[in-house]
Parts: C-alpha cells; structure tokens; sequence
C-alpha cells in the first residue's frame, strides 16, 4: 500500500485510457488528482464528480493542448495553485499516426513528436523546481513497447517513444542524488481507443470482424494473447510512488504480454 494522502498528481491524457486508469489507482491512494485531456465538457465534469465522490480525493481538469508548451507550463502552475504541490507527475498524453516513411505526412509527423515526446520535456522541466523544493518527487512517463523495439508504418511513435526512454535516463541521472525518481513504463497492447482504431483499421483490410482483427492484432506480437490493462499500468505507476521503488531511477519497465522477451 502506497499512502498518497496529501500528494497531488497530475495525469496529462487522463480523460481516457491508460492515462485515466493511472489516475484512478492513484486517487485510489489518496492523491488529489488534476485530470488533463480532451472530451465533452459534460463527460469531463462528471468524471472529476465521479472520481471525487469515488476516492475522497479532490479532482480538477486542466484542458492544456499537450502539443502547446505553453500551455503545459500554465497547467503546471495551475496544479501547483490548486493544490500548493505537484508530487507526481504522469506524462502519459499520446497520439498514433500509421504510415510508411515516405508517406507520412509532415504535419502528422510534427504532431506525434510535439505530444509524444517534446510534451515529457516541458512538464517535466517545469514540474521539477517545485519537486527538487519540496524534496519529493515522481516523474512517471508512458512510453511503449515501441520505446524499445519497431513495428513498420510507426516511424514518428518509435522515434519518438525511444526518444522518451532517452529522456527518462538522462532525467532520472541528474536525479540521481535526491528523492525524485523518473522511470518510464513501457506497455505493449492495451485496449484503448488508441488501439481500437487500429483494430477497426485492419478489420477494414483484411475484411475481418472486430473481434477478429483484435485477435489477429495480439496474436502477431503479443504472446499471452490478452490486452494489458489501464488497471494493470495504474497499479504500476503506484509502486512507482512507493518507498519502495525509491531508488529505480530510469528503469524502462515493460508491462507486454512477453512481446519484447520474443
Ligand atoms: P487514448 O487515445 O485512449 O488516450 C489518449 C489521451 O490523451 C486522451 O485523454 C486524449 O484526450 C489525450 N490527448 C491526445 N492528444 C492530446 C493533446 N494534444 N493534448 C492533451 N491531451 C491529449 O490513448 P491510450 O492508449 O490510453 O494512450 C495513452 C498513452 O499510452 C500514450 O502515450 C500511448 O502512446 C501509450 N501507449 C498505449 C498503448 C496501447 O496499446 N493503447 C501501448 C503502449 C503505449
């Protein structure tokens, strides 16, 4: 059990998948949450409603554009003024665009880089002068599979998850002497719109059913033959904050079903 009580996290790409399913786990430990993500405004109200009332806990959002550093700097201090701290910081927020290299549309390429990677650069350089006062501090950042190995048509997510493995090495090494960890997580397969997509892309191709495609997706990559899940990465982040997990610093932890032990 990790107490968290009194520590506040911020969850960038929290108002779906994996990113939510740490936030819940960590307001499930007590940490005030500052929810950030696109969505209806209806949804995202009742969600922070919900959580509240769920966990005890006390619940904002913060509408930041992950791919406007400016903007990641304002929800920064947002989160430090709500709650007077910021101890863990989650950079989760990401985006999939699928194409061959000579294909890829520059826009889109500038776009996965801008939210995949360069968005881990300006939270974490503006959340850590508020953790390095306090003494305190855990930067969680969500990479992939695709941190550490290839899939072809994934040029800008592979270059740009490798880049937050890089990131988080060189981030955790100049940590290295206080209580502020950085490690990254590494998931294969996980069920999310990101990856439903996808599914509904191949199901399209090869003429498949959902469920079908969906089998097809795990069975080329991922050995167990099952998703991940946001429940499964939550729990994770949580030992991140633990005690325990004090002196894992830079750790690109893989959560993939036996994808990378092929
Ligand atoms: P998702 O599409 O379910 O959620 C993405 C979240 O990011 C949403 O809350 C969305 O609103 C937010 N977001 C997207 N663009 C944004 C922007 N410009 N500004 C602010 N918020 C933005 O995706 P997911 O599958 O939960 O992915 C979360 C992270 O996990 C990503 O970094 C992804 O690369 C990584 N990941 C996912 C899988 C998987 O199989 N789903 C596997 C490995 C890694």
């Amino acid at each position: 059990m990790t107490n968290l009580k009194g520590k506040a996290a911020l969850v960038t790409g929290s108002t779906s998948g994996i990113g939510l399913g740490i936030a819940r786990q960590l307001a499930g430990q007590g940490a005030d949450l500052m929810l950030n993500g696109f969505g209806d405004a209806g949804y995202i109200a009742e969600l922070c409603q919900s959580l509240s009332n769920e966990f005890g806990v006390r619940v904002a959002h913060n509408g930041a554009d992950m791919s406007k550093p400016e903007e990641i700097e304002a929800m920064v201090a947002a989160t430090e003024a709500a709650y007077g701290r910021l101890d863990v910081l989650v950079n989760n927020a990401g985006i999939q665009h699928v194409s061959p290299v000579d294909a890829f549309p520059v826009e889109r390429w500038d776009a996965v880089i801008a939210i995949n990677l360069s968005a881990v650069f300006h939270g974490t350089r503006a959340a850590l002068p508020g953790m390095k006062a306090r003494g305190w501090g855990r930067v969680i950042n969500i990479a992939s599979v695709h941190g550490l190995v290839a899939s072809v048509n994934k040029s800008a997510y592979v270059a740009a998850k490798h880049g937050v493995i890089g990131l988080t090495k060189v981030t955790a090494l100049e940590l290295a002497e206080t209580n502020i960890t950085c490690n990254a997580i590494c998931p294969g397969w996980v069920l999310t719109p990101l990856v439903q997509k996808q599914i509904d892309a191949l199901a399209a191709t090869r003429d498949l059913s959902v469920e079908e495609a969906g089998r097809e997706l795990l069975s080329e990559k991922q050995p167990s033959k099952s998703f991940v899940t946001p429940e499964q990465l939550g729990e994770l982040a949580v030992f991140l904050c633990s005690e325990a997990a004090g002196n894992m610093r830079g750790a690109a932890l893989t959560m993939d079903g036996g994808w990378t032990a092929q």
